[in-house]
């Protein structure tokens, strides 16, 4: 193969440049909408060795540099002494930008291993465990925010999961507190797309870590899930961004939970309400449709 040529390396460099710039509007926005970190923030930014991570730090410290608020940042990572999890990896990293980190060592693995029989999946009881020891590091380091690398791909894989399989409407919350009410996790990356984060960590170098170690494999549900927006990205374009801004987009009064709106109340007023049904109209979802109106909702 022949080596790029200027313009082609010229081309690849603002790419790069773009994408970077995407990142950083994306994640300060998320930042910003949702209240994230606040001046006097101390964040404690948790790394596994994945791109995702990895993408986290990098744009957060990039947002640090030039941010109003002064916020500090901690990056820790939790060895969970799988066989052949390369240790060196990350502290190397780490040395190497110069800033605050805890590498903390337990053995997670062993107690996974024990505790669920082969072949059964290892992730929820893996990541349960693992939740308790960075909430336990967040107190000992005065964190307060516990920034998480989930992406926009993550979330929109939850809510199918918790719509197809969990009977639930629910994603996964920018911004939580956590479950022992000590701390508050938050996800930057919200708006950020999976193949954006693919491509920054190439574009970066990130030394990543394999996250098949543990010899887990994804559960089957979630494969189906991803196998169905990766359809969607590919044959309706636009389709997956739709959903997603339906999710900042919710009118409790058109579904039906009675816990988040009070049907019994409903009464007739003699005024109009801005988010009264126009019950005889029909929905107009052509024009606001991003995705080919061959597969939008069929009106008759
Ligand atoms: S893939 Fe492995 S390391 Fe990751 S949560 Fe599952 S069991 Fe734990």
């Amino acid at each position: 193969m022949n080596a790029p040529d200027h313009k082609q390396l010229e081309k690849q460099r603002l790419e790069a440049n773009k994408l970077e710039k995407r990142l950083c509007r994306l994640a300060g926005q998320a930042i910003a909408d949702f209240n994230m970190i606040e001046s006097g923030d101390r964040v404690m930014v948790c790394l596994s060795g994945g791109k995702d991570s990895y993408g986290l730090l990098d744009v957060l410290l990039k947002l640090r540099a030039r941010a109003p608020v002064d916020f500090e940042i901690v990056a820790v990572n939790l060895d969970q002494k799988h066989p052949g999890y390369p240790a060196h990896v990350l502290p190397e990293y780490l040395k190497s930008l110069g800033i605050p980190f805890r590498i903390v060592e337990q053995d997670t693995y062993s107690v996974v291993k024990r505790l669920i029989p082969e072949g059964k999946t290892m992730c929820s009881l893996c990541s349960r465990l693992r939740r308790g020891v960075l909430y336990r590091l967040a107190g000992e380091l005065g964190a307060t925010r516990i920034a998480l690398g989930h992406h926009r791909d993550d979330i929109l894989e939850t809510f199918f999961l918790n719509l197809f399989f969990g009977g639930k409407l629910k994603a996964m919350p920018p911004k939580l507190g956590s479950d022992d009410g000590r701390h508050v996790v938050i996800r930057p990356l919200a708006y950020v797309k999976e193949s954006d984060l693919a491509r920054y960590a190439e574009v970066r170098a990130f030394p990543i870590i394999p996250c098949d170690l543990c010899g887990s494999q994804d559960h089957l549900q979630r494969k189906q899930v991803k196998q169905l927006l990766r359809l969607w990205e590919k044959e309706f374009p636009g389709r997956v961004e739709t959903v997603f801004n339906s999710l900042q987009r919710v009118v409790p009064s058109h579904l039906l939970d009675r816990q988040l709106f009070d049907f019994p109340a409903v009464a007739a007023g003699g005024g109009a309400t801005a988010e009264g049904d126009k019950v005889f109209d029909i929905e107009d979802f052509y024009s606001t449709a991003t995705f080919p109106l061959r597969d939008a909702v069929e009106l008759k």
